[in-house]
């Protein structure tokens, strides 16, 4: 008898290791040799074109025809001399994934021979016949007209013997298509009131730009074992399969020694993307067995959305060539932690400060901490903003699952910070200026050393300051982080706004500067006190003291998304034009549409697997019981037969009492997708999704993992969890 999941082991099990074969240069070597980073750019452009370059991405200026056609033919020169034949706008639409259409640089010329040939134009914009790609009612099919735009602020790099261009992609009417759009716009207007408020404490600071270092975590699995679980190839999760007898109970993985397999694989992942420019600076096991993760060093934060998109890309790559299947899932594997993405965020100035490290004078203090509580402020105010960022059906399983951070969205700032807060909120005294006018007696208190340290740490909130950064912990592993990125920039922004003009408001009635940046300060302390959480936020005791403090516990997707077309949302992404009322209706039905297909594909493979795979393995165990029950019964006497067969008539029972229910529940969850599927409104459709198709899905999985215990192993069709956790 030989089943997928026999044969799959057959094939992990005998295994060949492949020698690794990355060069054993130094990495600053090839670090960025596929990127037009500067100095390829210099090298390849002429001086005019180069500094043309350099102020369009400094200075956001405007690039005319002429200098694009010089620079397309340098890049298509750099491009070819590495051995690129295509060229490809790279985008991010919103199915999640990245996109590219490839063209090839040959144009036919006379005598049957062909030139190299991309023009400024082919750099600049294009328009892929993108009709496919979710638009959420913008742009009609039959429009079809979507255009893509060089975003000159991110690297041009190599893939595959293909130059990609990193570009927007907007509809034919400049609405956004895409993530990196509404990411950049709400870069900007950070940007601009971030820097007025560093003004307030140093005039000579030009520039305020958002840092972004993320952490990705990822499970691996050997390809063949994946590929004989038909849950995993569909859904990215299991949606059946007993908890191993060992998982992560021993904490034995955890930063344990990184398997020769795995780390062969790790090698040439960092290999990959050091040559395109990806900073990968940390990588260690996980909580779960098979669980991984790594870090590149921080960058400006749409630079480093775009890394973490192609990593997403690599890391898909690199794995099959190791014969690994990488999951990105949130939540492979019920029982054992699932996967986030934690997006460290800071902003800085082009003077070369960090404006969330305290500084070590008091004036440098008071502007750290002016920036702190206005961070406060902005998630007290706009936290369910934040949590609709960060919402899908993936991460639904993560949120609150005592293993991640709730859906509550509180900050954790940490004692000696809230002991600073607290202090500067009960300070009444008025005092003198020192010579760089700023109020001694105000007190700004010191900031101790400690908060640099990492001691003081809270591993269970899902937006932690962490000395010098905040790490926003509740974003999920598939998750563009352009999503939660822009939410938190356009919250800051428009919170810095408001403090500016409550600081001006103030200095017109001859409040001094300082005086009234402290005021403001003290008011802000107050109002934001309750999204301060520094206990633990996977106890219960948290849920009910958010309750109290009205701080909602949006548990499901359908609902956060809701909050997109709020008004507090519309009125707060307009009046910062990163995203108008159209654009976030739109967002609001893909995502939508897009939850309630991804429920619908687990709700289809739950029952198919279900009907095809178990209940066919279950009878067929049990026949073999009956057939022993009826030997036995032939050669035992009575008495003894009845003695001796009590539990095998029990299973055989037990065995129909399960594959009745799954057949019952399977049916029921039938009738409730037909119900769903008839509902035209899809926000009340995805709600059906939410409540009335999924809960099925663990009654299902309840009897298919008992019967998985039950079931001869000889026969179990799908490689268990022991298999698919421990094999490397
Ligand atoms: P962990 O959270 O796992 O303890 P670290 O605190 O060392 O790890 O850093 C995690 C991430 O934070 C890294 O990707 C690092 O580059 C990033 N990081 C450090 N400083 C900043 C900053 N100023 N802005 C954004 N990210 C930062
Ligand atoms: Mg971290």
């Amino acid at each position: 008898m030989s089943n997928y999941r026999f044969k799959a082991l057959e094939v992990t099990l005998t295994r060949q290791r492949k020698p690794l074969e990355i060069p054993t240069d130094k990495v600053s070597n090839y670090f960025g040799e596929l990127t037009f980073n500067r100095s390829a750019m210099q090298e390849f452009l002429t001086r005019e074109a180069y500094q043309k370059l350099i102020d369009v991405i400094e200075k956001s200026e405007i690039i005319d025809r002429k200098i694009a056609d010089q620079i397309a033919a340098g890049m298509k020169s750099w491009a070819i001399s590495k051995g690129a034949t295509h060229y490809t706008h790279w985008f991010h639409p919103l199915t999640g994934a990245t996109a590219e259409k490839h063209d090839a640089f040959i144009v036919p010329v006379e005598g049957g021979k062909a030139i190299e040939n991309f023009q400024g134009g082919e750099l600049i914009q294009q328009e892929p016949d993108a009709s496919s790609f979710p638009s959420g009612g913008i742009r009609n099919t039959f429009e079809a007209r979507g255009y893509t735009a060089w975003d000159p602020t991110s690297y041009a790099f190599i893939m595959e013997r293909t130059l990609c261009i990193p570009t927007i992609f907007v509809s034919y009417t400049g609405e956004a298509l895409d993530y990196k759009t509404p990411l950049l716009k709400s870069l900007s207007v950070l940007d601009k009131h971030a820097t007025s408020v560093a003004k307030l404490f140093d005039r000579n600071v030009n520039k305020v730009f958002a840092t972004l270092g993320w952490e990705q975590e990822y499970f691996l699995v050997d390809a063949a074992l994946f590929k004989a679980r038909p849950d995993l190839s569909l859904t990215g999760r299991t949606i059946f399969g007993h908890a191993s007898a060992k998982d992560q109970q021993l904490s034995d993985h955890y930063f344990g020694t990184i398997h020769e397999r795995v780390l062969n694989y790790m090698a040439e992942l960092e290999y990959e993307a050091h040559r395109l420019g990806i900073p990968v600076k940390t990588r260690h096991n996980e909580v779960a067995p098979n669980q991984f993760e790594l870090a590149p060093v921080y960058e400006e934060t749409n630079i480093s959305v775009d890394h973490n998109q192609l990593m997403m890309h690599l890391m898909e790559k690199i794995a099959r060539k190791h014969d690994f299947q990488v999951l990105l899932h949130e939540k492979p594997f019920k029982g054992v932690n699932g996967s986030g993405k934690h997006n460290n965020w800071s902003i800085a100035t082009d003077t070369g400060v960090n404006l969330l490290s305290p500084g070590k004078t008091t004036a440098s203090n008071f502007r750290f901490l002016a920036f702190m509580v206005n961070i406060l402020k902005a998630v007290e105010s706009y936290s369910d903003v934040l949590r609709a960022h960060i919402a899908s059906a993936g991460n639904d399983h993560r949120l609150g699952a005592h293993e991640a951070p709730p859906a509550i969205i509180s900050v954790f700032i940490g004692k000696q910070l809230s002991a600073t807060l607290d202090e500067i909120e009960k300070q009444t005294k008025k005092g003198k200026m020192d010579a760089n006018g700023f109020n001694l007696n105000i007190n700004i208190p010191k900031i101790p050393e400690i908060l640099l340290d990492n001691t003081d740490r809270n591993r269970t909130s899902p937006f932690a300051f962490t000395g010098n950064k905040f790490e926003f912990r509740a974003v999920g592993s598939t998750a563009n982080c352009a999503s939660p990125m822009l939410a938190l920039n356009t919250i800051v922004a428009d919170q810095l706004k408001r403090f500016t003009s409550d600081v001006n408001e103030l200095m017109k009635k001859n409040v001094r500067k300082d005086e009234a940046i402290f005021q403001v300060m003290k008011k802000y302390i107050k109002e934001s006190k309750r999204i301060r959480f520094e206990g633990n936020n996977y106890g219960d005791e948290w849920i009910k003291e958010a309750t109290k403090r009205k701080l909602n516990n949006i548990i499901s997707t359908p609902q956060a998304l809701k909050i997109l077309v709020a008004k507090e949302s519309i009125k707060l992404f307009e009046d910062n034009e990163v995203l108008s009322e159209r654009e976030l209706r739109a967002r609001y039905e893909i995502q939508l549409e897009n939850y309630t297909k991804k429920i619908q594909i687990e709700s289809r493979v739950i029952g198919d697997l279900a009907k095809n795979h178990i209940i066919p393995i279950a009878i067929r165990y049990q026949n073999t019981l009956i057939e022993n029950v009826k030997g036995l019964k032939d050669v035992l006497d009575q008495k003894t037969f009845v003695k001796l067969s009590r539990n095998q008539m029990q299973t055989i029972k037990e065995i129909s009492e399960h594959v009745e229910e799954i057949k019952d529940q399977v049916a029921a969850m039938l009738e409730e997708r037909k119900k769903a599927n008839k509902i035209e409104d899809i926000e009340k459709q995805s709600l059906a999704y939410n409540q009335q198709v999924m809960p099925y899905l663990d009654l299902i999985r309840y009897h298919v993992d008992k019967l998985e215990l039950m079931v001869d192993d000889e026969l179990w069709p799908l490689p268990k969890y022991r298999e698919l956790l421990f094999n490397k």
